[in-house]
């Protein structure tokens, strides 16, 4: 059985309500594809260029209402599916997991983390590359690399819209009154715009790499994300991600917490 297979039965069974998966976009791309319709399913494809973490679709209201949905998920789409599940903006029970060639059913949270228990995660390679120049240089040095690529920054909002932990119905940055954010690109309020992004991932960015992906103008902004991910891991042992049950690092304390950053 195939994907397109499962989900005609899911579909005519009733037991999802709707199918998020993929369906072929223009020159070559692939785009999301929501298939209420069990006749609809022939639309669905899943392979290599299906790149977008579709979980971002998840939290929208449109979805929510529907009730439980299938998903076709990489690895990526898993580890964000539990995050937003420890984060109670997902419903364990609304969720079903096409994993593996989009057929492998994954019905709870602890399916999904044993199945991501054997799949590897590597990086592409150009990330790759820069995350090493970066671990090579002082923080001067890192501070003007950032600087430098957040000066390109339009504020089109195309990473925040991308990702799937920025679910927030109404965003700080969209808010003027007061204008917490400048709204035009330029350098200080790019810089801010980033900055509290980046604190609002800190710990709980999946390392998906969408809102990179998004950038129309090649900020490589993922990197930023992973690097306070990898921050939080390191100083709290935790993987945003990795377990529906999990605390947010940032918001919970521990009477034995490293308390290294008082001064
Ligand atoms: S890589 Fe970007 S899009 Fe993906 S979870 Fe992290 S911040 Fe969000
Ligand atoms: S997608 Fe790129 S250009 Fe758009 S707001 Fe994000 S970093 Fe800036």
């Amino acid at each position: 059985m195939d994907l397109r297979e499962k989900s005609r039965q899911l579909l005519e069974s009733g037991d999802v309500k709707a199918v998020i998966g993929y369906e072929q976009g223009t020159m070559g791309a692939r785009r999301p594809a929501f298939v209420k319709k069990a006749e609809k399913a022939d639309r669905l494809v899943f392979d290599e260029a299906c790149a977008q973490n579709l979980a971002t679709y998840l939290t929208r209201p449109e979805i929510r209402k529907l009730g439980r949905v299938a998903i076709t998920a990489r690895p990526d789409t898993l580890r964000a599916i539990l995050q937003l599940m420890a984060e109670r903006q997902v419903k364990e029970e609304n969720v079903l997991a096409l994993a593996g060639d989009g057929t492998v059913e994954l019905a709870s949270a602890q399916a999904i983390e044993e199945h991501l228990a054997t799949s590897a995660k590597e990086l592409p390679a150009r990330d790759r590359e820069i995350l090493e120049r970066l671990s090579k240089m002082d923080r001067a040095q890192r501070w003007a690399f950032w600087q430098g690529e957040l000066s390109r920054c339009v504020k089109c909002y195309a990473c925040r819209n991308s990702c799937p932990m920025c679910y927030c119905g109404h965003c700080t940055m969209d808010c003027n009154r007061p204008q917490w954010v400048p709204v035009a690109s330029h350098a200080l309020g790019n810089l801010e715009y980033h900055m509290v992004r980046a604190m609002h991932l800190a710990g709980r960015c999946v390392e998906c790499g969408d809102c990179g992906r998004a950038c129309p103008v090649g900020i490589p902004i993922h990197l930023l994300t992973f690097n306070c991910e990898e921050s939080v891991h390191h100083q709290f042992g935790q993987r945003a991600g990795a377990s529906s049950k999990l605390d947010y690092a940032l918001s919970t304390f521990r009477p034995d917490d490293k308390e290294t950053f008082i001064r």
